[in-house]
């Protein structure tokens, strides 16, 4: 299927999910994961409109951004070593995985201008994902503040592989009530005001649940 056609499949259902929950569609931006696809299928996703692009890896992030034409924000969502934030912090728009003062210092350190930034939150808790743990985000947020290329526009979570949809939703829910928590302090190095939560198969539980970038791979541009 054309991305155009999956495009607008997902655009109804950002609607029904944003309209359930008393939101604008508009509210919630997506952002196109092209980490499985080809340049080409890439360019395609940006011809029919995509303007947010999402990437978790530095070679296939260099590549992609070399390659594309047109008006892209690129989104770096994997996890990132200390040593390849040199390579891609200055060709970056959103980094959605800060989850570490080390790597809060090697962006301060390489970032020409600020860059936009989500902390990582872990609140499944399960080992395998990277994240700060909900107890530990605040206090790491308030770390940041000694940082001025880093702004914290928001936070950021997976949900856990699981078909529960009360446990994803939970899962959901906890972290706008932290971001919320965040928000309320006023830090100047850190509005918070956004949520990127929400993949191809639980984006409109995330859009229920206050998402503002659902990151969306393989039911839209494909696996
Ligand atoms: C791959 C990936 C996605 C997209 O996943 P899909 O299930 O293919 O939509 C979203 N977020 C992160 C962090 C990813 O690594």
């Amino acid at each position: 299927m054309k991305v155009s056609e999956k495009l607008a499949l997902i655009s109804n259902d950002i609607k029904s999910a944003a309209e359930k929950a008393g939101r604008k569609p508009d509210s919630v931006k997506i952002v196109a994961v092209t980490k499985y696809v080809s340049n080409e299928r890439t360019q395609e996703a940006v011809n029919a409109g995509l303007i947010h692009l999402g990437e978790n890896r530095p070679e296939g992030f260099t590549e992609k951004s070399e390659a594309i034409n047109g008006e892209v924000k690129w989104h770096y969502i994997g996890s990132l070593q200390s040593r390849k934030v040199k390579s891609v912090i200055n060709e970056l728009d959103y980094l959605h995985s800060l989850d570490r003062l080390s790597l809060a210092k090697e962006i301060q350190k390489r970032a020409v201008e600020k860059i936009d930034c989500f902390i990582q939150v872990n609140v499944s808790g399960e080992e395998q994902k990277h994240g700060l743990s909900p107890q530990n985000a605040i206090e790491f947020v308030e770390a940041l503040a000694n940082y001025d290329k880093i702004n914290v526009i928001g936070l950021m979570t997976m949900a856990p592989l699981t078909d529960d949809k009360e446990v994803i939703r939970s899962c959901f829910k906890q972290l706008a009530m932290l971001r919320d928590k965040i928000a309320a302090k006023n830090l100047q190095h850190a509005p918070c005001t956004e949520l990127s939560m929400g993949m191809s198969n639980d984006f409109t539980i995330a859009i229920e649940e206050g998402a503002t970038y659902i990151r969306i791979g393989s039911s839209l541009v494909g696996e």
